[in-house]
């Protein structure tokens, strides 16, 4: 709270009432962030294995082979020795349950643990991977999972490699073949491109 403090009025915002919410929402969400650690490590018996850890892996898709370099914000370690990668997020958004299960980025930090992105915080052995997490800092959890002052958690299982291997060989496919068509969904609801994408009546003159 006292490096909140520090730093928060060199962040510029439009009103000084702004400043004020936001930073209650800051203080709100390092609490939720603060009770989730704690309760991982006395509730769960899971320990910190690495957190803003690195990896650079190389993942096999179909006929392509992708190199996929990112940080992970946190990987706990389960009381069985596996892992969960956890990302935080600090937006007022959250994905459905369907869309969580489906959830790419998700899914390709457990490919990623499989070939071995976290050996080196596991003393050299690949890790089970045991789900993974999106814990909205911003957001409080429902009543029966411990209510607003606790951060909403929302869990992925480990994925069957035929669905996400079939989405880089797509994506990989896409790339090469330089194929960058829209595809429209809920993603579209808070998109800043509307106005000039192809899919969206508004942005229909683009191509027109
Ligand atoms: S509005 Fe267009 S660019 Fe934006 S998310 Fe939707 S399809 Fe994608």
């Amino acid at each position: 709270m006292a490096r909140l403090d520090s730093v928060w009025d060199a962040l510029a915002f439009d009103a000084p009432w702004k400043s004020r919410q936001e930073k209650e929402n800051a203080r709100d969400a390092l609490e939720r962030f603060l009770r989730w650690h704690t309760d991982e490590r006395d509730i769960r018996g899971s320990t910190t294995a690495a957190s803003e850890h690195d990896f650079d892996v190389t993942l096999d898709a179909g006929p392509h082979q992708i190199r996929i370099r990112g940080t992970m914000d946190r990987v706990q370690r389960d009381d069985q020795g596996r892992a969960y990668v956890v990302d935080f997020k600090t937006g007022k958004q959250k994905p459905t349950g369907p869309d969580v299960e489906h959830h790419p980025q998700l899914a390709v930090y457990q490919l990623a643990v499989r070939q071995g992105a976290l050996d080196d915080a596991f003393d050299g052995r690949t890790p089970d991977t045991a789900g993974a997490q999106l814990v909205h800092l911003r957001l409080g959890a429902p009543r029966k999972e411990g209510g607003d002052a606790l951060p909403a958690v929302q869990t992925q299982p480990p994925p069957d490699d035929t669905w996400i291997g079939g989405l880089l060989a797509e994506a990989a496919g896409r790339v090469l073949d330089e194929r960058f068509t829209p595809t429209t969904g809920t993603h579209c609801t808070h998109c800043a491109f509307r106005a000039s994408c192809s899919a969206q009546p508004e942005g229909r003159q683009i191509i027109e």
